[in-house]
């Protein structure tokens, strides 16, 4: 009965966005959702990406036909070498099977609903950094998976914290699945450093925990493709079997275009590739009764950009802009909040990594930067840090230091 269904709420991001636009104020400043912006507030669409449509509208082979249930070939094939390295031996030995997807969310959800399909009664448990990026409840509950948390941030240091999370994966139950974020964790903008993953592997791996690698910020946390893919190399390194979300929403700027991947490792063994055919089989059939086949616009820029050495040394470059005038940002909203010496330290700002900032502002401040200020950004107190440029860091500064002081 329809009439029973109970209304729920609206998306917290995205009401802001409509609550953003519908505001008149020529003061207006929008940090709330995750998405790159230029220097003047615009959104950004990559040289690179330009230049592959340029190269797409040219090929006498482009149509709009529908792509393979899997998705496009190439796409695939050159968004598992990224993520897993070109040289990846899981990669030769026929271990991996990838999915197109629509973008790093269908990922998560096709990764969610293969689990919740063939994981053993009763369901393991998923476990989701606290905080995370909200949807990954949301995704996993969808499919009838149990969702607990583990701690991740210590809101005194406003730093990782490294043995609340290491003390709940030591005590969870075998087999339950660790959603991990592979770099530029949203939304506290802290990251494992090499040597916390490495003991993080090892409590996973004494404790037969399954990584489920969500990298939608491959390219924002060092501003290198070939670092920022450090954890899920190592994973795959120590022989687990793992599941990887990937998203080229961020990193290539195609949000709405919804290129993203889902990739499945069987772990070394002699009949791993027997496995991971076994189960792209049975990804083919959840893919198809889901979305039958993926979108090809985003995958074929993407294509382009990954199968060409030239393309993607500037897709770099390209990289290198965006993070390097978020790390501008966040120096100069620092400098701006010192100068004013506004109360509390704000190191934070500039050590935290990829796009967004956890400021530590409450609910309350983030409130009153809304009602009084025209700054919207989400309630926990994250703010992306590239929607601040030279024209408003100064504005932002200066509202953030009278909440502060009230
Ligand atoms: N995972 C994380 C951690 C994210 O922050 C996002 C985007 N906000 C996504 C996945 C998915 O993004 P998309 O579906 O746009 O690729």
């Amino acid at each position: 009965d329809p009439g029973k269904i109970p209304a729920a709420p609206n998306d917290p991001l995205y009401s802001l966005v409509s609550a953003y636009e519908a505001d008149t104020s020529a003061d207006t400043v929008d940090l709330g959702v995750g998405a790159y912006r230029d220097e003047n507030a615009k959104p950004w669409i990559l040289p690179t990406v330009r230049k592959a449509k340029a190269i797409l509208e040219k090929d006498p082979r482009h149509d709009h036909e529908y792509l393979p249930i899997a998705g496009l070939p190439t796409f695939n094939s050159a968004a598992q070498s990224l993520i897993l390295g070109a040289d990846s031996v899981a990669i030769k030995e026929n271990r991996v099977c990838s999915f197109q997807t629509i973008s790093g969310t269908g990922a998560v959800h096709l990764g969610a609903l293969l689990i919740s399909k063939f994981a053993p009664r009763p369901s393991p448990d998923v476990y989701i950094s606290s905080p995370s990026w909200p949807i990954h409840d949301q995704v996993f509950t969808n499919v009838g998976l149990p969702v607990k948390h583990y701690p991740y941030f210590r809101k005194d240091t406003k730093t990782f914290d490294v043995s609340g999370m290491t003390q709940t994966l030591n005590s969870a139950p075998k087999g339950s699945i660790v959603v991990l974020h592979a770099c530029a964790h949203n939304p506290t903008g802290v990251d494992p450093t090499s040597d916390e993953w490495i003991e993080i592997a090892k409590i996973m791996k004494a404790n037969e925990l399954f990584p489920f690698f969500d990298c939608a910020y491959q390219g924002f946390a060092t501003g290198y493709l070939s670092q920022d893919n450090f954890a899920v190399r190592y994973f795959v390194e120590q022989g687990f079997q793992i599941a990887i979300a990937q998203s080229f929403a961020k990193n290539l700027g195609l949000y709405g275009e919804r290129a993203g991947a889902f990739h499945f490792v069987a772990s070394p063994s002699s009949n791993a590739s027997s496995t991971t055919n076994r189960v792209a089989s049975q990804l083919s059939i959840l893919q198809r009764s889901e979305i039958s086949s993926p979108p090809i616009y985003g995958a074929q820029i993407a294509s382009i950009i990954l199968n060409d050495p030239q393309l993607l040394s500037e897709w770099e470059t390209d990289l290198l802009t965006m993070s390097g005038r978020i790390k501008k940002m966040r120096k100069c909203l620092k400098e701006e909040l010192d100068r004013l010496q506004t109360p509390g330290t704000w190191d934070h700002i500039v050590n935290q990594i990829g796009m967004f900032s956890f400021t530590g502002l409450s609910p309350a401040h983030v409130h009153e930067l809304r009602e009084k200020w025209h700054v919207y950004m989400a309630e926990t107190g994250r703010i992306s840090v590239a929607g601040l440029n030279d024209h408003n860091v100064a504005y932002f500064a200066r509202a953030v230091d009278n909440v502060v002081r009230r």
